[in-house]
């Protein structure tokens, strides 16, 4: 029996592959598309924006709590996806700009922070069937979901792909403070299929994910 809705919960390191696996993945499957980073990178834009320290813990909780937002679930070239926004604005281009890549971390590391985006991102499942991308989503966001993947490559590799995009990044510290965060830490979730793709391409990834999908979906049915 399918158990509605569906979460399929796409975890790993930065510059894994998440993104564009999860975004095959929820096309092919006809689900929608939940990019977490985005918006905690968004947290991080709004708190540069109105200079607020990102390392003073305090502040960053009472800005996440003045923060007007609102979800909304948009098409964007033909993929159902959720964006959060804020003051009915969504930054696309300043979140990924590398002074909000260099703050992020700090701003998710806050308790308060990842209690918001928690309960926000459950709030997500409104929309229907969700393939949510992060680095908590099986272990904290939905621990209860069947569907949970990590995506992994070397370091190496990973800042390859970073450069190749164009986008230079210390991978390294933004994956340790995300790994040693005192609250909902980035590791493998119990029962997680992990992809360690460093040696894949991009395509034997998407293969190898959705087969293990299908499987999960085929034994969920019997
Ligand atoms: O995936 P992306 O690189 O956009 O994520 C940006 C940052 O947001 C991560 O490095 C991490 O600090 C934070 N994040 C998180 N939990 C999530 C998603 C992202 O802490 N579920």
């Amino acid at each position: 029996m399918k158990k509605h809705p569906i979460v399929i919960a796409i975890d790993g390191t930065s510059a894994s592959g998440k993104s564009t696996n999860a975004k095959l993945a929820a096309r092919a499957l006809g689900y929608v598309y939940v990019d977490t980073g985005a918006m905690y990178r968004t947290l991080a834009w709004y708190c540069l924006v109105k200079h607020v320290d990102v390392n003073d813990e305090k502040a960053v909780a009472n800005a996440c709590r003045r923060w007007k937002t609102k979800l909304e679930c948009a098409e964007v070239n033909g993929l159902r996806c959720v964006r959060l926004l804020t003051d009915d604005y969504f930054p696309e281009k300043e979140i990924r700009m590398p002074q909000t890549a260099a703050a992020v971390a700090q701003v998710a590391a806050v308790p308060k922070v990842r209690e918001w985006m928690k309960k926000t991102q459950r709030d997500c499942i409104q929309f229907g069937d969700l393939v949510m991308e992060g680095r908590d989503i099986g272990t904290n966001v939905f621990p209860e979901t069947d569907y949970k993947f990590y995506l992994d490559a070397t370091l190496a590799e990973r800042t390859a792909r970073r450069t190749a995009d164009g986008v230079n990044e210390n991978l390294a510290a933004r994956d340790q403070r995300d790994s040693q965060r005192a609250v909902a830490p980035l590791m493998i979730a119990l029962g997680a299929k992990v992809i360690n793709n460093s040696s894949m391409t991009s395509e034997q990834t998407s293969a190898l994910l959705m087969e293990e999908i299908r499987k999960m979906m085929a034994a969920e049915k019997r």
